[in-house]
């Protein structure tokens, strides 16, 4: 591009957006230290992104105990950035994001069968069309799903708890905004690169995603892995017992989704007419978890072979990709807080030597199934910025 005096003003706008959306609220005087632009660009920069609806101006904040005040600024939740459909194997969840990055979780649904499902999608999007702040210009619709999705399309190519395959998203919904649509576990490692500092500062991390199925999210060098047909570190499908007979929805045998899902140590407890106390899958393994962590024999022994399998994929994430941290989300928040001694002494009796020195294990900083939403916006987000046009 060649730089004139507009390319430039469009740069700058560009890089304030960004900034405001990193560090979040800024008086001129901060955007000016952090961008390294001279406070005269700033004030021009900053009237154009008001007088667009980016920008607002809050309170006089003191910068210093004796300076003089200066005005806040703060990115508009005039319209949301967009509607998000973080679609579960039970549920369906519908959220809104704001430029901010905060969502708000407004709707759920079960997920059912496909055409019940746009059928919902499509009522939900009428009704957010009318309830909530959209920006037919800026509002973009985000899906996430478990399984396989050709984000350059907004195409699901297979998804394989539900079994929904070659589904052209922008065919069947009624709405003319921009589609995005990605795997659940590649939107959870990008709400954790935009949330998280330790993610945010490696940009070499990996995302499991553990529900009924297991899906990886991988980050390297700041860019999300998707491999040449969007299946990029599916390591819910490499196999971890060789000569299993266990057949996967996915065709193959011995698949470690169908060794370490969270469906297998619930399912093992309840064999013998046991109930687990909850609804859905992760309530009924977080309460297992709890009884685990009360030193109940039965818990503990449903969760055995769990663990095994679950220290052996993670053994295949490091030997493949050697992240700088592991985080473990999706249904359940609970599992390294809970597991973490136990599963870093089988993960570290059989990794080559040396590849866990100074990597991070951890659970995920978003709670319940929120780290797709948060990612879903935050890809919004990042189109609102490289679409935008100058004033
Ligand atoms: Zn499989």
């Amino acid at each position: 591009m060649k730089i004139n005096s507009q390319s430039m003003k469009l740069l700058n706008e560009r890089l304030i957006l960004r900034t405001l959306v990193e560090k979040g609220s800024l008086t001129r005087i901060e955007l000016s230290r952090i961008t390294g632009l001279t406070p005269s660009t700033i004030g021009r920069i900053v009237y154009d992104l008001v007088k667009m609806g980016f920008v607002e101006e809050g309170d006089q904040v003191q910068t210093s105990p004796l300076g003089r005040k200066a005005t806040s600024l703060f990115l508009t939740k005039k319209f949301c950035s967009s509607i998000i459909f973080n679609v579960g194997v039970e549920q369906t969840e519908v959220a809104v994001g704001y430029l901010d990055k905060t969502t708000k979780k407004l709707y759920e649904f079960p997920t059912e069968n496909f055409s019940k499902f746009i059928g919902h999608v499509n009522e939900f999007l009428e009704l957010i069309e009318k309830e909530q702040p959209i920006d037919p210009e800026r509002t973009s619709i985000v899906f996430a799903f478990p399984g396989i999705v050709d984000t350059a399309k907004a195409e699901i190519v297979y998804t394989p708890n539900l079994n929904w395959r070659n589904v052209k998203l922008h065919d069947l919904i009624h709405y003319h905004q921009p589609i995005f649509a990605d795997n659940e576990a590649n939107l959870s490692i990008l709400a954790e690169s935009a949330i998280s500092e330790d993610v945010k500062k490696s940009g070499n991390a990996f995302f499991l995603y553990m529900s009924q199925g297991i899906g990886g999210g991988a980050m390297i060098d700041h860019k999300i892995l998707r491999g040449e047909r969007f299946a990029g570190a599916e390591i819910g499908h490499t196999v971890v017992e060789a000569r299993s007979d266990v057949r996967c929805h996915c065709g193959n045998y011995g698949c470690f989704e169908r060794f370490a899902s969270l469906l297998l140590p619930v399912a093992k407890y309840e064999k013998n007419g046991k109930k687990l106390k909850g609804k859905t899958l992760a309530e009924k393994f977080d309460s297992l978890v709890k009884m685990n962590n009360l030193g109940v024999e039965e818990a503990r022994k449903a969760l055995e072979d769990f663990l095994h399998y679950l220290s052996i994929g993670i053994i295949n994430i490091v030997n493949t990709f050697n992240p700088k941290i592991i985080v473990i989300g999706g249904d359940s928040d609970l599992i390294w807080k809970s597991f973490g001694k136990d599963l870093y002494g089988r993960i570290s009796e059989r990794v080559m030597p040396r590849t866990l020195d100074g990597v991070i294990f951890r659970d995920s900083v978003f709670a319940g199934r929120t780290a797709p939403i948060v990612g879903g916006n935050i890809m919004s987000i990042e189109h609102i910025i490289e679409t935008l046009e100058s004033s």
